[in-house]
């Protein structure tokens, strides 16, 4: 069964958004994964279809209802779904690679858009929400952040990327940044190729590559470096 991402979202005309083009759109087509949107408006039952209200205690903004939102998520998601459920938040987890890949190794995900303030706390503990982050920084809503979420989950199943060696020296899967890349013309505005990547030895370029993928992670994350220094007592501090 592929990959199955549930979206809930006061904008559903967000999506596919990004996600239908390119890469993730072919494989959305060809049915490597698959997506389903829900208006969480739906689910008011006012005849304002109102899904928010005042926070509690007072406060700028507004929250969205724990009990209009519990009956969206549970319209798409049963008790016997083994689908993590995701609510995107700039409280939540930072998103990283191997999060990324734990999710693509499973059956899907259920992903609720956040809005206004954010939603009531009730909601993320009855219905085990788990909070995820694309960074430190707020957005207006969840949707963009869902779209990358699911932007890089849908490139590494099975099938989608066209050179699946590419993954594997990408930036974060072996703790480093990746390497520079270059490619024709061999001379551009004076800059040429380092020699080593023309000279066909396949060795040399291999330790060149690390070389460089060490000295842009000591650089540019120095966290990163250190993370993998202490995973590997060997590597140069
Ligand atoms: N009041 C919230 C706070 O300070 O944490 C921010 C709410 S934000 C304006 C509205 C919604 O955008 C959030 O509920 C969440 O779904 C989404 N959002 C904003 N920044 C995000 C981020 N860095 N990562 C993931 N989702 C984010």
């Amino acid at each position: 069964m592929s990959f199955k991402a549930s979206i809930l979202t006061l904008y559903p005309d967000m999506f596919p958004g990004t996600l239908g083009q390119a890469l993730a759109g072919k494989a959305l087509k060809s049915g490597a994964w698959s997506l389903d949107v829900t208006q969480i408006r739906d689910f008011a039952t006012d005849r304002h279809r109102s899904v928010d209200d005042t926070p509690a205690g007072g406060g700028a903004g507004m929250v969205l209802r724990p009990d209009i939102l519990a009956k969206a998520i549970d319209h798409v998601s049963s008790t016997e779904d083994r689908r993590p459920r995701l609510l995107m938040s700039p409280r939540g987890t930072p998103l990283t690679q191997a999060m990324v890949r734990d999710l693509a190794t499973g059956p899907g995900a259920v992903i609720v858009c956040g809005r206004f303030e954010g939603v009531d706390e009730r909601v993320i503990e009855a219905r085990q929400l788990t909070e995820v982050s694309i960074g430190d920084y707020v957005l207006s809503g969840g949707e963009i952040a869902a779209q990358v979420l699911l932007d890089a989950v849908v490139r590494l199943l099975p099938g989608v990327m066209g050179n699946a060696a590419s993954g594997e020296t990408e930036s974060f899967e072996a703790a480093l940044l990746e390497h520079p890349h270059y490619t024709r013309p061999t001379e551009w505005e004076g800059r040429t190729i380092p020699d080593v990547l023309t000279s066909g030895n396949h060795a040399r370029i291999d330790a060149w590559r690390r070389e460089r993928a060490e000295a842009l992670t000591k650089a540019r994350r120095p966290d990163l470096w250190q993370a993998q220094a202490r995973k590997k007592p060997t590597a140069d501090r």
